[in-house]
């Protein structure tokens, strides 16, 4: 064990699935045309008004409720100053004092230990542009910047977490429980790789038991979960090596660069009053009322916590095979509907987490994509419950339908599959089979038992592998034992 303890807080933007933007009508949508949405409101001209959005209000507070946070009774807007070209109008709608919802918790699990995680603060702020600088990935070195206000002004929620992670696997294991919240409840995408989830983290180290935290720095740019733990990662080493040598840890922002796994100085860390935050005066509080708030919380639905509970307590799968299914919401919910129609959940289970997902793997589709339906699917396993298909056939069935989009009688019908369990069919093809062997009958009378194996083998090649080999085996013993 390292004598050194780490200590994470993350902060985390998610980009809410609202229609239009924070303040104003225009639409809140990725990849249009640049600078379509936009308005005198939301780049901030001379004179505007801006007016919130019940809805993102609506979307935090459902999150807020997700995340066991106390809702405030009122909560103000601030301006946060600061100038930068992404920005149109020079400051930022954030809250500062007094945020939407405090003293939350998430519940994580890193190897097998849960851990409580709190939160700190939920509040709602407005995104800022993007730019693109041309010829290089950041500002420095570019040939010249472009500025696209589409996402100006689009609604954003931040949540703070309390300084309680341990370790960059802890983070990770944070980034990813958060997501699956928010995407079970669809506030947001929940997609770093796509932007729509953004994530800093402070980090700092100190001696196991010190009572003070070290000094911490920022690290920015984690395009993925596991980018989150490699950054950290490297950071907290860093932090250790600049200590074991005596130096000392600058307060200050550091970039991660994914291709070299390591992070770099970018600007000393500002802090808050460098903002001179003061109250929005164009905007009223946010006082939810009581019943909008129990009203919201009706639409919360079931949480990932408590299906994985149901899953592994009401329907017996294996942890391992419900971790799975619940790290896509549309999966789980492929699943519970799937059971619905058949009600064997373990047998479900492991077909849409083994070959439906190696399927999507392979095609890079995700599952809502799939035209075989969790209905198709149960009617595949009643198949093989009924000895209609064996599973390996069903396999072969299941990739057939999932590539063409075709229905199951039909492959079953193109490519002869059915499976033969009729008793009398396939007793007339072993008597045949019998009959043309009697070296090997004798064998078998001789106590030679391992040559059953052969009498199946001939049968199936005979049917080209579609009799039911139970029946088949139970056949054999039947007819030359006689
Ligand atoms: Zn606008």
């Amino acid at each position: 064990m390292s004598k050194y303890e780490t200590v994470i807080g993350l902060e985390v933007h998610a980009q809410l699935k609202t229609n239009s933007k924070m303040f104003c009508g225009c639409a809140n949508h990725f990849g249009d045309a640049p600078n379509t949405n936009i308005c005198p409101v939301c780049t901030g001209q001379p004179g505007v008004l801006p007016v919130i959005n019940k809805k993102a209000i609506e979307l935090a507070i459902k999150t807020a409720l997700a995340l066991n946070c106390r809702i405030n009774k009122s909560s103000i807007f601030a301006r946060k100053q600061y100038f930068y070209p992404d920005l149109p109008k020079d400051f930022q709608i954030s809250q500062f004092d007094l945020p939407l919802a405090e003293h939350g918790k998430i519940t994580i699990e890193v190897n097998d230990v849960k851990k409580e995680i709190g939160i700190t603060r939920i509040h709602l702020e407005e995104d800022a542009g993007k730019l693109v600088h041309v010829g290089a990935a950041r500002i420095m070195g570019s040939d010249y910047s472009l500025a696209d206000y589409n996402r100006a002004a689009t609604p954003l929620m931040e949540i703070v977490s309390e300084p309680d992670l341990r370790t960059p696997e802890g983070a990770k294991a944070y980034m990813e429980a958060l997501a699956h919240i928010l995407e079970y409840i669809d506030v947001c995408d929940a997609k770093m790789e796509e932007g729509s989830l953004r994530c800093d983290a402070n980090i700092s180290i100190r001696l196991h038991g010190a009572p003070k935290f070290g000094t911490k720095t920022e690290v920015k740019n984690m395009n993925s979960f596991k980018a989150v733990m490699k950054a950290l990662s490297a950071e907290e080493k860093r932090h250790r090596e600049v200590v074991e040598e005596g130096g000392t840890i600058i307060q200050e922002t550091r970039f991660y660069d994914d291709e070299t796994e390591t992070t770099s100085g970018m600007r000393s860390k500002e802090h808050s009053h460098d903002y001179r935050y003061f109250p929005e005066p164009d905007l009223v509080p946010i006082e939810p009322e009581q019943a909008w708030i129990e009203e919201i919380r009706k639409t919360l639905g079931e949480l990932p916590e408590a299906r994985e509970k149901k899953f592994v307590g009401e329907y017996g799968i294996a942890p391992e095979t419900s971790k799975i299914l619940i790290s896509d919401k549309n999966m789980s919910d492929y699943f519970e509907e799937t059971i619905k129609h058949y009600d064997k959940p373990k047998i479900a289970a492991n077909w849409i987490v083994g070959d439906i997902t190696a399927f999507l793997k392979e095609a890079k589709l995700s599952i809502k994509e799939l035209s075989f339906t969790p209905e198709n699917l149960a009617n595949l396993l009643k198949l093989i419950d009924g000895g209609k298909l064996s599973s390996s056939m069903a396999k072969t069935v299941l990739i057939e339908a999932l590539k063409t989009g075709k229905t199951v009688e039909d492959i079953i019908k193109e490519q002869g599959l059915s499976q033969i369990s009729d008793e009398s069919e396939l007793q007339k093809i072993a008597q045949d089979i019998i009959n043309n062997n009697p070296k090997q009958v004798e064998q078998f009378k001789t106590g030679k038992e391992a040559v059953l194996m052969f009498f199946v083998g001939q049968i199936m090649k005979a049917t080209k592998g579609r009799a039911n080999p139970d029946t088949v085996q139970k056949i054999l013993k039947d007819e030359l034992s006689k």
